[in-house]
């Protein structure tokens, strides 16, 4: 899967707002003079969790400086920039990179969300989708207030600083039923840096320590970047705080045994990075187990394996491993190309799709292709790499998708297109199969994804496969 789930849409598209996003928080002991230079790295280690903008906001307790702008981390943080946030004493930064969708990619959307209110100055960082974000909108504005961005985080924000409780951790306790949705969250205000996951736990969010400081993030590839070592993850309805006392958990969700877990099986598959861990489970190896797994399941007829890279790598592995066929890099990847836009022809679209990958002739020239892809979303980047791979001299194509068929859309953060626009949304394997133009197509199996990543199913959402939403949409 190349680039083809759609980037987060807004607020006021389709009632649907969707943040595909990478979070980082420091909170240092001792003032540190470098923390801004710490998020500048844990940031891009996060880059693959979002790729069009980057933000940070640094404090040492009185005040925040932030900064923020569209573009790749190191087009934002790459030259000035990085020391026009030197604060004197500070010992707290947050950041965040971002997906965002085209028309509405506003720099007041781009976090962290810098709020000023009663209860004082914050910045808050989400990865996440509220589902009642527009109803709780429309409520607060009915209410008279006003709102700066089309984001969902700044409704969380009124709702905080509307709360009685006069801090805010007291005024999440308050305000957190009325939330219904996926956020892993990480705000900085007053001496402390607050991290929070949903009771469900659709995203992730881990702990690391870094000499005097505690680092928050959304994968633990962050701290292996820096050197910093992990601690643990935060638990489905944890609140943790850190402050000048050390760090505290809590519990702010009543039903935190009862609730069912839900962690996204999509982050095993394609977003995060194969060298972090989740939930115990190193991304990579999962990967390869779906490769292996997939390849048991079918009856192999080919020369070699191809994996599209880079997030068809793992799994194709695993796949050339189990089937003993040879591994090969029969397509090359270009991590330079950027932003591509939506091409009205098909020639101009497989022009797309070779300028991102091109195909080694002299690896694939005659012969029989097992092409191993992590996902197929809508379809056209398979079928576009097809013809090239056909153009390039290939005998004959079969695709492995690693992951079963995307059936439903996402709710949750993950913004893949409607029901409609999903090649598998209402058609079978064999009709796909036709539509991309392979020899053969063969799916993963929901059941074989769930064994591959160990993880039982009442404890992961796999609602893009099976409908079965955790939280159902508009509830
Ligand atoms: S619907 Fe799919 S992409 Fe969305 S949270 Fe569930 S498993 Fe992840």
């Amino acid at each position: 899967m190349e680039q083809e789930f759609c980037r987060p849409s807004e607020l006021n598209f389709k009632n649907k707002l969707h943040e595909e996003c990478g979070i980082f928080g420091v909170y240092s002991f001792n003032s540190n003079s470098k923390i801004s230079e710490l998020c500048h790295l844990g940031l891009l280690a996060l880059q693959h969790r979002g790729q069009e903008s980057a933000g940070m906001a640094v404090s040492n307790y009185n005040e925040i400086k932030s900064y923020k702008a569209q573009g790749l981390v190191n087009e934002v943080f790459g030259g000035e920039e990085l020391s026009k946030l030197k604060l004197k004493e500070a010992h707290m930064v947050l950041g965040h990179v971002r997906y965002s969708t085209g028309g509405e990619d506003i720099p007041e959307n781009i976090q962290p969300l810098n709020v000023n209110s009663s209860k004082g100055k914050m910045s808050l960082a989400h990865n996440g989708h509220l589902l009642n974000a527009l109803s709780l909108r429309t409520e607060l504005e009915n209410e008279g207030s006003i709102f700066h961005t089309s984001v969902d985080t700044e409704v969380l924000a009124h709702l905080l600083a509307r709360a009685e409780a006069a801090d805010i951790p007291t005024a999440f306790k308050e305000i957190h039923s009325k939330l219904k949705g996926a956020y892993s969250i990480i705000i900085l205000e007053g001496e402390r840096l607050i991290g929070l996951r949903d009771p469900k736990g659709f995203r992730p969010l881990v702990i690391g320590k870094l000499d005097d400081s505690y680092i928050m993030a959304s994968e633990t590839c962050a701290f292996n970047t820096l050197g910093a070592e992990f601690i643990r993850e935060v638990e489905p309805g944890e609140m943790i705080i850190i402050d000048n006392d050390g760090l505290k958990s809590e519990f702010y969700s009543n039903n935190q045994h009862t609730e069912q877990k839900s962690l996204c099986i999509f982050e095993f598959i394609y977003f995060a990075r194969p060298d972090s861990y989740i939930s115990g489970r190193n991304v990579h190896q999962v990967r390869r187990e779906i490769g292996r797994m997939l390849a048991r399941d079918s009856i192999v007829k080919a020369d070699i394996v191809v994996p599209v890279p880079d997030s068809g790598v793992s799994a194709a592995l695993g796949f050339a491993e189990e089937s003993g066929l040879p591994y090969q890099r029969g397509l090359i990847r270009n991590s330079y190309s950027g932003r591509t836009f939506i091409l009205p022809t098909q020639k101009m679209r497989e022009l797309k799709v070779r300028v991102k990958l091109n195909p080694v002739k002299e690896v694939v020239s005659g012969l029989r292709l097992a092409v191993i892809d992590d996902s197929i979303v809508r379809g056209t980047t398979i079928n576009s790499l097809i013809k090239i791979l056909y153009k390039s001299g290939a005998k004959k194509i079969d695709v492995y998708s690693a992951s079963p068929q995307i059936v439903y859309p996402c709710y949750y953060g993950i913004d893949t297109p409607e029901q409609s626009e999903l090649i598998a949304g209402d058609s079978t394997v064999e009709e796909i199969r036709d539509m991309i133009g392979a020899d053969s197509l063969t799916y993963l199996s929901l059941l074989g994804l769930i064994s591959a990543v160990g993880i039982e199913k009442d404890q992961v959402c796999t609602a893009c496969f099976d409908g079965d939403y955790p939280i159902k949409p508009g509830s």
